[in-house]
């Protein structure tokens, strides 16, 4: 994989400050923290998409992200919650194409926050669901 910047930090070509690496995963610092102590997790192995990472390795970055939310609790930085976010794809907002799973602290006023569409609120009545859940089901 040619210029991943991603990679390049697993290889120890580009600096990071990491706080946690296995055989499988690496979590650093977010060079453009949405707030202090915000996280990344990564695989070691590039996989630019969700659909290309192997979802054991999947569920180990979520279980370490879960270690890594209890340990910005423990720590000084402010974390009265977390958000864990992963962008897959650009309409998604992923930017960087190696499989990070964000781990956000956040705290009362921090600014951050989802934008929602302006028909968020509406309730589609159970057929709707029904009906999606059917299509969702038929594809697993
Ligand atoms: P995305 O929008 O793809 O979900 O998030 C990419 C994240 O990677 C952003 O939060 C951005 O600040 C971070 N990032 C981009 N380049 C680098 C880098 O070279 N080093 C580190 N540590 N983070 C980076
Ligand atoms: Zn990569």
């Amino acid at each position: 994989m040619a210029s991943c910047i991603f990679c390049e930090i697993v290889a120890n070509r580009q600096p990071a400050s990491f706080v946690y690496r296995d055989e499988l995963c690496a979590a650093f610092m977010d060079i453009q923290p949405v707030t202090r102590g915000h996280l990344l997790v990564i695989p070691n192995r590039h996989a630019a998409f969700l659909v290309e990472l192997d979802p054991r390795v999947g569920g180990h970055l979520f279980a370490v992200a879960q270690r890594l939310a209890q340990a910005l609790r423990e720590s000084e930085v402010r974390c009265e919650g977390i958000n864990l976010f992963l962008a897959d794809g650009t309409v998604a907002g992923q930017e960087v194409f190696h499989v990070h799973l964000h781990v956000i602290p956040r705290h009362r006023g921090d600014g951050f926050g989802l934008r929602f569409p302006p028909d968020y609120g509406r309730r589609p009545p159970r057929h709707e669901l029904d009906a999606v859940a059917e299509s969702i089901r038929a594809a697993l």
